[in-house]
């Protein structure tokens, strides 16, 4: 919660500067209003918070700015609620995990951390190499596979589908508990890139006939209303079933979660809070409106 807090502050601080003065009036509304949209929670989450805040407001019979603020923590939070889900891991063996996003957002930093987090938990993860045009990321998953000692299927310059194909039978056979297979960054106007996705995912459900259970995709929350158009097309492409949104320790743009929970409520599985593999942690929209506004 500290880090969190830490990491939202230049997002919440433009917010909580509206609450200092002394009366509650449409200036406050309307600075209220800039700043929820300088912070990218969008025009549909801005107009949504604003309805339902004043509404409270007036039910509440709130005098001062004060506890308006206190009112707009609560509205938020009832607005991130249907993000806060938790990923299921064990209904099947293996549970087989998609991971896609845009270059740099996070994906592979993500992986690692969700596979520390796994094994944390007992869970025999194996991981499946499926960028296979980027030398750097397969060392880079490889790097992680060795520090949490788990298996890792990898081929260089293979086809991503074949080699996520060789994993989740291998997953199989083995007994692993979880298949977490990570693609190469691309973004959703490069189509055949995106087919090419669409093709894995086939491919995946060809090894087993009830995988992928989870298709995530990695959202890096520094990126704002940019990060929910992604959220948009790749769920388009692939359906998605759940986001890990990064890099929330140190972002102006963190209103985001409130855009994406307004327009396209897809669960927030985990968050990102920082580049070690201990800054992950499951999203919490109680939290996470106080860490924004506390
Ligand atoms: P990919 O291209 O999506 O696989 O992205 P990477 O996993 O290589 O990450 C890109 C950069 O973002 C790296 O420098 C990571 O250390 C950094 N990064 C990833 N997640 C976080 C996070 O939650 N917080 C911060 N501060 N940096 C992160």
């Amino acid at each position: 919660m500290a880090r969190l807090k830490a990491g939202l502050r230049k997002t919440g601080s433009s917010i909580t500067t509206v609450f200092t003065g002394t009366k509650i009036d449409d200036a406050l509304y309307e600075e209220l209003e800039d700043a929820l949209l300088m912070a990218d929670t969008g025009v549909k989450a801005t107009e949504a918070l604003l309805h339902d805040l004043k509404r409270r407001v007036k039910e509440a019979k709130a005098t001062d700015p004060a506890a308006v603020k206190a009112l707009l923590a609560e509205a938020l939070a009832d607005l991130l609620q249907p993000l806060e889900k938790s990923i299921v891991i064990g209904a099947h063996q293996p549970t087989v995990i998609m991971v896609a996003g845009v270059n740099g957002a996070g994906k592979t930093t993500s992986i690692g951390k969700l596979t520390k987090y796994l094994a944390d938990h007992d869970q025999q993860v194996l991981l499946a190499a499926a960028d296979t045009f980027r030398a750097a990321a397969r060392e880079q998953l490889g790097v992680w596979a060795t520090r949490n000692t788990v298996e890792i299927v990898s081929q260089e310059g293979g086809d991503p589908a074949a080699v996520s194909f060789d994993a989740v039978t291998a997953g199989k056979a083995r007994g692993k508990d979880v298949v977490l297979v990570d693609t190469a960054g691309r973004l959703p106007t490069q189509l055949h890139l995106m087919q090419e996705l669409q093709k894995i995912k086939r491919v995946i459900t060809k090894a087993d006939g009830s995988a992928p259970h989870e298709v995530l995709l990695v959202i890096d929350g520094n990126t704002g209303q940019n990060a929910l158009h992604q959220v948009k097309a790749f769920d388009e492409a692939l359906g998605l079933t759940g986001l890990i949104v990064t890099k929330l320790d140190g972002t102006a743009k963190g209103g985001v979660l409130a855009a994406i929970a307004q327009e396209k409520p897809i669960p927030v599985y985990f968050i990102g809070v920082g580049e070690q593999v201990q800054d992950l942690q499951t999203f919490n929209a109680r939290e996470f409106a106080q860490a924004l506004l506390g």
